[in-house]
């Protein structure tokens, strides 16, 4: 089946499966063995050698989504990252990253790159300038995560691709808050495009797993690192993700279009301060984000006003529960200054632009309406505390 002709929502339900040629059933059969007949040098199956029929066949479905040629699964997003990064990063190399990313990629690096004799730098923002002064003659990689976490900054994917191509770097991205749905980097020119699967891949807050897609060429490079550090996916969760991306493009519309919704009402409401969404006109980046993706995912940031109590806030809602984790189905919502900010001083959370009233929320799939009543239930119960407080 050639990508070019058939529709996201096809490529979701169709491409990639097991045929179940012994029963003719709907589905992917389901292959638990660690153990295989040996075939020849080159098809030995083994689960660690991410070759197994279920694996196979669910890399062909987010290459395919991609628009590329390969992809391989693993047990985590962090797994498929750091694998990624140390396919092509060896000893006195040099690596180029955007200042905001995920909080564990940044420890991978700050923990793990020094014993290793690899070097780093983090961008001081987002712009051409910043990227390029970062870059060292023994630089090989650059790698940037669009939309960033939690301001929803845009990086320029076109750009960034371009600079790498330059100097002959390999150029990595972070895609799991755009998912494949929303942005495709490999279209503009981005080699490596890499997910935490937990999250909308995954969709349901119930699995752990990541991915990686890229030309063969690469994925053959990144295998070669993986099959010795060992992070591949059990079958049971890949078949597992196999059906969660079957409605991957459904459900991340779904994000979308309610997360639009809510970052418009939020954005008019006297007790928010600011909204932070790439589909947001107000938003900086607004442009860029039009440019390169074709929905603006589920997630979003905005800004209580000082008055309010975070945590208050966060107590007060019924529906939309707390959680570190983010892009299930159902929304959810947590405050970055207590949490993946936390360690970090008030000056240094103040220089990055988080505000101890800022909150991250994740915009699930349910009614909006019932979303915005949850929302005005909670603004009702802590600012009358408030005022009857300040009074
Ligand atoms: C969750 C997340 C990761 C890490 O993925 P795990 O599956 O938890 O290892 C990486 N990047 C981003 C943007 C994430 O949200």
């Amino acid at each position: 089946m050639k990508s070019k002709s058939l529709g996201v929502n096809t490529i979701c339900t169709h491409v990639g499966e097991v045929e179940d040629k012994q029963f003719k059933g709907a589905i992917s059969p389901l292959y638990m063995s660690s153990s295989y007949a040996y075939e020849n040098v080159d098809v030995k199956r083994y689960p660690r050698y991410f070759n197994t029929p279920n694996q196979e066949a669910l890399c062909k479905k987010i290459a395919m989504l991609e628009h590329t040629e390969a992809g391989l699964i693993f047990g985590s997003g962090m797994a498929a990252i750091s694998t990624a990064m140390l396919a092509f990063l060896q000893q006195g190399d040099h690596v180029v990253l955007q200042q905001t990313l995920y909080g564990g990629t940044f420890n991978f690096v700050s923990e793990e790159f020094d014993k290793f004799g690899i070097g780093y730098t983090f961008t001081n923002g987002f712009s051409e300038a910043d990227f390029v002064s970062a870059i060292q003659e023994n630089t090989k990689v650059i790698f940037i995560e669009t939309p960033s976490n939690p301001l929803m900054k845009i990086t320029d994917l076109a750009m960034i691709g371009r600079i790498a191509k330059e100097r002959g770097l390999v150029s990595m991205i972070d895609n799991t808050f755009a998912s494949p749905i929303n942005q495709n980097p490999i279209d503009f020119g981005i080699d490596i495009s890499i997910h935490s699967a937990t999250k909308y891949m995954g969709g349901h807050s119930d699995i752990c797993a990541g991915a990686v897609a890229a030309s063969e060429v690469l994925i053959k490079q990144i295998w070669n690192k993986a099959k010795n550090l060992g992070g591949s996916l059990s079958d049971y969760t890949v078949w597992l993700l196999e059906r969660s991306m079957k409605t991957m493009a459904i459900r991340v519309k779904a994000h979308n279009r309610n997360a639009k919704k809510m970052a418009k009402w939020l954005e008019k409401h006297p007790l928010i301060e600011k909204v932070y969404y790439p589909g947001l006109k107000s938003h900086p980046d607004h442009a860029l984000a039009k440019k390169q993706m074709r929905g603006y995912t589920g997630m979003l940031s905005f800004e209580l006003i000082s008055e309010i109590d975070a945590n208050r806030f966060m107590e007060a809602l019924q529906l939309v529960k707390q959680s570190m984790s983010l892009a299930g189905v159902e929304s959810t919502i947590l405050s970055p200054a207590k949490t993946s900010h936390a360690l970090l001083s008030p000056e240094e959370r103040e220089r990055q632009g988080i505000a101890d009233g800022l909150m991250r929320f994740s915009v699930g799939i349910e009614d909006k309406k019932d979303l915005i009543a949850d929302f005005e239930q909670a603004f009702e119960k802590v600012s009358t505390k408030q005022l009857q407080k300040t009074n």
